[in-house]
Formats: structure tokens, C-alpha cells, sequence
């Protein structure tokens, strides 16, 4: 009696050990081919009891046909081989949802090893199911935005920053080996410019719960300082808090930005130093003019001629000044001509030597076979000399000054990342010195007119600003590298010019500048006025003269005799030089026009509409200049 109450209560046990477990049992009994199941198994397969036809073929019958083949399988494989029985497959879908099942069971043989039992049992895997596929999708979509992300990724722990993963991204742009920075913190790596701002996003985090493109500047394997949009989350791992960070690399943008911002200020500087000088022109025509003029007239033996030379020579210091800060935009076409840059250096070498004093070392490195290059030869000169003066005065204690030239040939893949050269063939020039040279702070601004670092009355600020207004303008550019306490090197690329362009050879001629041909002067600044008339007369030429564009026409018409010439300012006020000039030749065909301008060709060009290849002097002029291109107009094509 009481092994029958034991093994009741065993078996009591063991039912609700397996109802607990929502496991259904099945029991084949080889022999007699029948199949049965407990009453869990039917709930499973969706059946009401006993309507299960007891036998493996009504089993497989119920099974998704796609996995019926592994079910016999396995079973072939357990009763065979003695392989453990343990499948997982699919019920035949009803209603449209996949549902999945696990089975495990036992073969029993009798004494002569012949398989006659199966018994085993089935479970409801569905939602185990579904949870792994979603979460084998959501891998794969991490997984996917993770390591084919453009933009670096890491994933560090919040407290410790040591880091968990990182994507290819973030190798490629930090320079680094996985096994560099897995298991490292941020500290060791020194991956944030500033150290401070790692506790500072954190804390955002702590009250935003999110940080969105934060500029954030992180520094490379190579210390190279990079500028990121930065954005965080937190994410849990193994319930521990952890730094999911994005970083979009924007430090190019800022570049492009800044270089954008620097040529605008140039501009806008340029275009109000232009301005002034054109005013200060006006006042310098006539001071050089007539200084000039009373030099002429003076017997040597006068005091007086010195003291007009002092004017004079005063004069054209100040117009040498006015002239630097017009040098961005002026626009001097005619005196472009093909230049072989070996040559100039050469022959600016003994002076450039003097320059520099004995204490520096001047080296010349000069390749054959240069290219020729098309700009203005002053220009040039003007340019390297600037250079020269800049290196010396880098030097105080000597060293040695090197140029260098070469020809280059750029393609769009050059990677030079802070020149902005158009591809194709140049000629570089390259000037470098041993000197103090410069920190980043003071290379961002020395085009910048008026920036200098030396002390007042010592510089000007206005030599790299020329050097920089007359490389842009003859299409080149340049480029400077300078380390602190090592030196410095300017290069200068300038446009190639190939085939026939090469072989014109500029003349210079001497002429003669009178003439007896009637000339109408139309200029509003009696100053200047004055003088021009001065300065033609003087020459031969039968001046009239008027103030402005309306008088002038009256002029025109109550004059009888023939005008050859109308001389005039571009900018007056009520009419425009272009306007008169337009108005005087549909009464007088045959006349002739030059333009006078305080402003640079560049600048009236686009606001008074004056055709770029028509005759144009600059203010402040010499009786010279006035009187050589007066004859070369009139010595001109016909209009
Ligand atoms: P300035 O020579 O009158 O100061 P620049 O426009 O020629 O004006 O130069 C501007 C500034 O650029 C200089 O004051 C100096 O700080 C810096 N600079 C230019 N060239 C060099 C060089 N070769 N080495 C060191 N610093 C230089
Ligand atoms: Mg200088």
C-alpha cells in the first residue's frame, strides 16, 4: 500500500512537471506504427482532443512540407545511428502565422537492439522564434549602419571611456588599427582635442539625453586636429551604460569657410583701399606733375630744383603706396608679356644680395628648361623682392635665403590641401628662408593689408598683401609653409604658357611723344585738369579744356575747327566719361577717346561700362605717361 501511495505521488510529480513546463509528451510505438500524444501536444497543433489520427504520417501531415524531410531525417538518423533526436520546424500555417515547434525524444531498442520505441516530447518555440529573427534583423541593421557608416562611430563605455567598438569610418579617419583602440579610453588615445569636453557632452546627455552635431575638434593619430559635428547616445550594454557617438568630419567645410570669409574681408578692404586711393590719386597728379614740370625748368644751379626734386620725389613715394593698395584689382592688361622667371631672378640677384647683407646666404637653385609664364616683369620683380624683404627681416641674426624654380604640372588629383591651384601646367617659384618663422595665428593673416608684427615705422603690412594682389591677378597663387623657430617657404605658382604665346617678344620703343593734333580735356578736378593741360601744351598739343560732360558738349559744337582727341575723367558727376565719349563721337566720328581713372581698370570696367581695351591712364600720371599715351591713341587704328 505504500509503494502504491509512493508511486502515485511520482506520478502526480511528474504531471505537473511537465504541465508546468507546457511541454506536451508523444509516445511511437514502432512495432504497431501508433502514435500518441498527451493532451499539451493537441493544444499546440491547434487540435480538440482525440482528433489527432494517431499515427507519424497524421503527424507529418500537420507539419510545414518544408521541414516534413528534416523531421524524417532526424528520425531515421536516432533510430540508425543512435544520433539524438532534436528537431525544430514549422507547423502547416492556417491562418497565415508562422508557428514553430521543438521536439526531442528517445529511441528504446529490445534485447536484440531492434528500435521498437520513440517517446519524447514537443514545445512551442513561436515567440523564442520571432524574438531571435528580430533580433538577428536589428543586428543586421546595426550591423549595416554601424560598419558601412561613412562617418566615424564609436561605442565606449560612459564611466571608464574605455572603448567597445568602433567602425572602419573611424580607423580610416583617425589613422588607426583596431587593435589600437579596442579596450583603450579615450584618455589613453588623446582622442579629444580638449579633454574637458568629453565631461561636458556628458553632462548634456545627463539633462538633453541626447547631444545633437556638437562641434567637436578630435585629434588624430598623427595629431592632426580634425573638426566634427558630433552626435551621442546612450545606449545600454550587459546593463552597462555606454557612448554610442557619430562624428561627421567637417573640418574641410570650415577650411572652405574660412578661406571664403578671408577673401571676402580681402575684398571688402581692397575695394575701400582702392577707394581712398583713388581720391589720394587725384591730389598726387598735380604734385608730381608740376614738381616734375618745375624740376624741368630750373637751372641746375637753383636751389630751388633740389627742393622740387624733395616734392616730387616725395610725391612718388606716396603714389608707390597708393599704387600697392590698387595692385588687387588694377587692372594693367598692356603690360602683360612672357617672362622667363630663371631670367628675373638673375638679374635681380646682386641687388637681392645687397638687400639681405652679408650675414645671409643667398642660394639660387634654378631648373632648366623653365617655362615661361605671362605677367607683368615690375610686377614680378615686385613680388620676389617683397619676399626678399620679408625673409631678411625673419633672419635678424642670418641664415640663408633660398629660390627656387621648377615647373609643375598639377592634376585634379593633386592633394595639396591649402593651395587652390587650376590644374594644369606652372611655374613655381619658391623662396624659403631659415628664419623665425610664424604660427599658425600670424600665417592665417599675413595677406591681410596693414597686418604686420613688427614694430611701428618698421612694417607696413602691405608687402604680402601686394605679393598675394599680384599673384591672384596674374592667375597663379601661393602658398606658405612656415614652422615656428625653422623657417619659412612661399610658393608661388603661375600658369605655363605653351606653344606659339611663347615665342612673342615684347618691344619697347622709343618715340616721339609730341604732337599738334586738338585735344579736348574733360576732367572735373581742376587740379588735375590743370596739370593734364600743362603736360599736353607742353608737348604741342592745342588743349580746350571743360569741367564736365555738358560743357564739354557745348564746347564741342561752338568749336569749329577738327578735334582729334577727347581726353577725359571716367567719373564725373551728371555724365559719365563713356556717356560723353558715346554723345561726342555721333557728332564727331573721327574722334578719338582716352580715359582718365583714380579707380582700377577692374572697377570701372564693370561699373561704368567701359570696354576693356580702350585706352586708359591711372591717376596719379606724369607729364610722360599723359603725353605717351595720348600719341599711342592717336597713333592708333582709326574708331
Ligand atoms: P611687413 O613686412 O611690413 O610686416 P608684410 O605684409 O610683408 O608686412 O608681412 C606681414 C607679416 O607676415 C610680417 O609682419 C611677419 O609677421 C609675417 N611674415 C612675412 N614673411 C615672413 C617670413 N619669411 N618669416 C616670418 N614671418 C613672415
Ligand atoms: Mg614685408
Amino acid at each position: 500500500k505504500e509503494m502504491i501511495e509512493a508511486l502515485s505521488e511520482s506520478a502526480e510529480r511528474l504531471r505537473l512537471a511537465i504541465e508546468s513546463s507546457r511541454m506536451g509528451i508523444w509516445d511511437w510505438d514502432i512495432l504497431t506504427n501508433q502514435v500518441r500524444w498527451e493532451e499539451h501536444l493537441h493544444h499546440i497543433f491547434g487540435l480538440t482532443q482525440g482528433s489527432f489520427g494517431g499515427t507519424p504520417e497524421a503527424f507529418l501531415n500537420l507539419v510545414n512540407p518544408a521541414d516534413s524531410e528534416k523531421i524524417a531525417q532526424a528520425v531515421t538518423s536516432a533510430i540508425e545511428e543512435g544520433a539524438p533526436y532534436n528537431v525544430e520546424f514549422r507547423l502547416r500555417e492556417s491562418d497565415g502565422q508562422v508557428r514553430w515547434m521543438a521536439s526531442q525524444g528517445q529511441v528504446y531498442r529490445d534485447k536484440t537492439g531492434r528500435a521498437v520505441r520513440m517517446v519524447g516530447v514537443g514545445q512551442d518555440i513561436t515567440e523564442r522564434k520571432l524574438a531571435e529573427e528580430a533580433m538577428r534583423e536589428s543586428e543586421q541593421k546595426f550591423f549595416k549602419t554601424f560598419n558601412a557608416n561613412p562617418s566615424p562611430m564609436s561605442i565606449s563605455e560612459l564611466k571608464s571611456g574605455r572603448v567597445i567598438d568602433v567602425n572602419e569610418s573611424f580607423l580610416i579617419t583617425f589613422g588607426r588599427t583596431r587593435e589600437e583602440v579596442i579596450g583603450r579610453t579615450a584618455d589613453d588615445l588623446r582622442t579629444w582635442a580638449d579633454p574637458q569636453e568629453r565631461e561636458t557632452v556628458i553632462e548634456a546627455l545627463r539633462q538633453h539625453g541626447s547631444v545633437r552635431s556638437r562641434e567637436t575638434r578630435m585629434r588624430m593619430k598623427d595629431g592632426e586636429i580634425r573638426t566634427f559635428l558630433l552626435s551621442v547616445e546612450i545606449i545600454e550594454l550587459g546593463s552597462e551604460p555606454c557612448l554610442l557617438m557619430v562624428g561627421v568630419d567637417i573640418t574641410e567645410h570650415k577650411k572652405l569657410e574660412n578661406q571664403l570669409l578671408q577673401a571676402q574681408k580681402m575684398e571688402a578692404v581692397g575695394r575701400l583701399a582702392g577707394g581712398l586711393a583713388h581720391d589720394f590719386n587725384n591730389w598726387l597728379t598735380p604734385i608730381i606733375g608740376y614738381s616734375q614740370l618745375l624740376v624741368r625748368s630750373l637751372e641746375p644751379s637753383d636751389y630751388r630744383k633740389k627742393e622740387a626734386e624733395e616734392i616730387n620725389k616725395a610725391g612718388q613715394r606716396a603714389a608707390m603706396l597708393a599704387s600697392q593698395l590698387l595692385a588687387f584689382s588694377r587692372n594693367d592688361a598692356p603690360r602683360m608679356s612672357v617672362l622667363d622667371i630663371n631670367e628675373i631672378v638673375s638679374d635681380m640677384g646682386k641687388m637681392l644680395r645687397r638687400l639681405i647683407g652679408e650675414d645671409i646666404e643667398f642660394v639660387t637653385h634654378l631648373a632648366p628648361h623653365l617655362g615661361r609664364v605671362k605677367a607683368d616683369r615690375r610686377q614680378i620683380e615686385q613680388v620676389i623682392m617683397n619676399l626678399a624683404i620679408n625673409a631678411r627681416d625673419a633672419m635678424p641674426r642670418g641664415g640663408s635665403l633660398v629660390i627656387e624654380t621648377g615647373n609643375i604640372d598639377f592634376d585634379n588629383s593633386y592633394p595639396q590641401r591649402n593651395i587652390t591651384v587650376e590644374s594644369g601646367p606652372c611655374v613655381m617659384i619658391a623662396i624659403s628662408d631659415t628664419g623665425c618663422g610664424m604660427d599658425t595665428e600670424t600665417q592665417a593673416r599675413i595677406f591681410e593689408p596693414f597686418f604686420t608684427t613688427k614694430e611701428t615705422g618698421r612694417g607696413t603690412g602691405l608687402g604680402m598683401y601686394t605679393v598675394y594682389g599680384i599673384v591672384k591677378q596674374s592667375g597663379g597663387s601661393i602658398s606658405v609653409y612656415s614652422e615656428e623657430g625653422r623657417g619659412t617657404t612661399f610658393k608661388i605658382y603661375l600658369p605655363r604658357i605653351i606653344g606659339a604665346e611663347e615665342d612673342q617678344a615684347v618691344q619697347t620703343e622709343v618715340r616721339d611723344l609730341t604732337g599738334q593734333e586738338t585735344i579736348l580735356l574733360v576732367e572735373d578736378q581742376p587740379e588735375v585738369r590743370g596739370f593734364a593741360a600743362v603736360a599736353l601744351r607742353s608737348h604741342g598739343y592745342k588743349v580746350i579744356e571743360a569741367e564736365e560732360g555738358e560743357s564739354a558738349l557745348r564746347v564741342s559744337e561752338e568749336y569749329t575747327g577738327r578735334i582729334d582727341l577727347v581726353v577725359t575723367d571716367v567719373v564725373m558727376p551728371r555724365m559719365s566719361g563713356t556717356e560723353l565719349v558715346s554723345r561726342l563721337l555721333g557728332l564727331r566720328p573721327e574722334c578719338r577717346a582716352l580715359y582718365i581713372s583714380g579707380y582700377t581698370g577692374e572697377a570701372i570696367i564693370h561699373h561704368e561700362g567701359l570696354r576693356p581695351e580702350a585706352p586708359l591712364l591711372h591717376k596719379p600720371f606724369t607729364a610722360d605717361a599723359i603725353a605717351r599715351l595720348v600719341r599711342e591713341t592717336l597713333d592708333s587704328d582709326p574708331p
